[in-house]
């Protein structure tokens, strides 16, 4: 039988409100052994362990919790002490981490992250079935070398393409342009693809848990954005500056003369988008060579952030962060 280690960190799935019925409560207030026990039927599924690794909400996440989750994971499988690991998780934040994950767990092993839109007290809580599901796809041989994942909702999303969609919809969770994975409901697990790009086990990528990650902030741009905004960040010493652009990755003319003084103080500009699905090309509308602006391509503006922070750390210099960018 598989070992599958669950690490918890918090959020509405481990939630407790006043009552069944009540739409307030507090994310990170049951512990991993209720959780587990909450599950029928998980003991058929896996030899299940559980860890109370953080118990927070996942809008606390950050680096630092980031890099503790992939040295723990990575000495759990060098130590050949589970075959899968489940990370119970925020579903603020889950896309970050998982993404992190995926670039820095060093097995092919499975991890997968799982959460719940509706506390763990709630009237038709939605965590145990997820719980149950993202056991299942830990447990399976075949989970394994297709990167980090989240199970949610009976959906298997690879950590790389997964976003939050809704507020507080139970379906909240969507993998724009590459799609699903697979799904995953009651061990009935069906994979549709494995994920191209490269992660985990073939990611040149380490956690650096020793040292903190280089700033990167993330600019949300807008009709009429001010170019002080990109200023303020570069005083403040940022190493890169993401943009949450409007359409292929664009921002008004005076912030391109800003993002354009900051790649001269030696700061990487990476141009994504403000809009939820889509690439963000090369020189389309601006001219990036020209400028030195590197493209998101595929990722969101929370992962572009994740990945330049790692390319930042690991000292790759603006045409390797490029390249990174069409590969991860
Ligand atoms: N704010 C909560 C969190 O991310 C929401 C959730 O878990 O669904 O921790």
């Amino acid at each position: 039988m598989a070992r599958v280690h669950i690490l918890a960190t918090g959020g509405t799935i481990a939630g407790r409100g006043s009552s069944d019925t009540s739409s307030s409560y507090r994310p990170g207030s049951v512990m991993i052994e209720q959780l587990i026990d909450s599950v029928p039927g998980l003991g058929a599924l896996a030899e299940v362990t559980g860890e109370q690794f953080a118990q927070m909400s996942s809008q606390d996440m950050d680096e630092v919790v980031w890099q503790g989750l992939a040295n723990r994971i990575n000495k759990l499988f060098d130590a050949d002490a589970a075959d899968g690991v489940v990370v119970t998780h925020g579903t603020d934040t889950a896309e970050e981490t998982g993404y992190f994950l995926h670039l820095t767990v060093t097995s092919d092993r499975p991890v997968v992250l799982t959460g719940s839109m509706r506390p763990a007290t709630s009237l038709s809580a939605d965590g145990p079935l997820n719980l149950y599901n993202a056991v299942s796809v830990a447990a399976d041989r075949d989970a394994r070398d297709r990167g980090v994942m989240l199970a949610i909702n009976d959906d298997l999303h690879s950590a790389r393409d997964v976003t939050k969609s809704s507020t507080t919809d139970v379906q909240t969770f969507i993998s724009p342009g590459p799609g699903l994975l697979g799904t995953a409901r009651l061990g009935r697990i069906r994979y549709f693809r494995r994920p191209k790009r490269l992660h985990t086990s073939q990611s040149s990528f380490s956690a650096f848990a020793q040292r903190r990650l280089p700033r990167v902030d993330i600019l949300y741009s807008h009709a009429g954005m001010q170019p002080d905004l990109v200023r303020a960040s570069v005083s403040l010493g940022v190493r890169g500056i993401v943009i949450a652009g409007v359409g292929n990755g664009n921002v008004p003319g005076p912030v391109v003369s800003a993002l354009t003084d900051a790649v001269k103080a030696g700061v990487i500009v990476v141009r994504a988008t403000r809009v939820g699905s889509g690439d963000v090309e090369r020189g389309v509308e601006l001219d990036d060579d020209a400028l030195g602006f590197v493209v998101a391509d595929q990722l969101n503006p929370q992962k572009s952030r994740i990945l330049l922070q790692l390319c930042l750390a690991h000292e790759l210099d603006r045409n390797a962060v490029q390249e990174a960018f069409f590969q991860y």
